[in-house]
């Protein structure tokens, strides 16, 4: 069993792994493909998350009037079509910090991942976050780097707990900046 679990975490080491295809999951994934970081996006359900639930949106990255459900499949396509990225159907609920200060990951249908880091883009939905990382009303808690208290781990979109509204944009470039500081971007 700790054999085929070793088998299984060699084959797939990420740099970035993005939990959550919503607005703020694919926008990541797409800077950090962009960026050439070896990247995982994991949705446990249909990507686009809370934006397919907008009707039509008017003047975004360069369409005049697009729906959500639209943009949704125009960026995730983006996304998957990156040759670093690489899109997975599951559930992100369990996440470890090894030795080697990288971090696994595990899917509930038993998968198996390993990280240099972790973006938390999970939206309202938060079941599996780890308590130590999480507001009473289950918010992820981060810093003005947007990385919480586990290193290398940080929240983007609507988990963060911020009282000010969050630019996802903005917030991504402070992300890449901070993984380039802390050598994500070396192999
Ligand atoms: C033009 C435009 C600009 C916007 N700009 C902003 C902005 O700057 N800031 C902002 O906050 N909002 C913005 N919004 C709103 C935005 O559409 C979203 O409503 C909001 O940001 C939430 O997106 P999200 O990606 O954080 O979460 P969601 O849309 O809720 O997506 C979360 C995804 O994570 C998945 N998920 C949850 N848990 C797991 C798990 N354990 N494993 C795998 N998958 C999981 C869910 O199934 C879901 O698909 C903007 C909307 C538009 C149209």
């Amino acid at each position: 069993m700790g054999l085929k679990r070793n088998i299984v975490i060699d084959s797939h080491k990420f740099d970035v792994v993005i939990i959550g295809a919503g607005l703020a999951g694919i926008l990541m994934t797409i800077a950090c493909g962009q960026n050439e970081l070896e990247t995982g996006l994991f949705e446990k359900d249909t990507p686009g998350g809370s934006l397919l639930k907008l009707g039509e949106i008017k003047n975004i990255f360069g369409y005049q009037k697009i729906t959500g459900k639209d943009l949704s499949y125009s960026l995730f396509t983006q996304a998957k079509n990156n040759q670093h990225v690489k899109c997975f159907y599951g559930c992100v609920c369990f996440f470890q910090r090894l030795e080697n200060g990288r971090y696994l990951l595990a899917t509930t249908n038993n998968s198996f991942w390993e990280a240099k880091a972790i973006i938390i883009a999970t939206g309202s939905e938060n079941s599996y976050l780890p308590k130590e990382l999480i507001t009473n009303d289950k918010k992820l808690i981060v810093n003005e780097n947007y990385e919480t208290i586990w290193k290398n781990i940080y929240g983007l979109g609507q988990i963060v707990d911020n009282k000010k509204s969050v630019d996802i944009l903005q917030a991504i470039t402070i992300i890449l900046k901070n993984l380039q500081k802390d050598n994500i971007f070396h192999k």
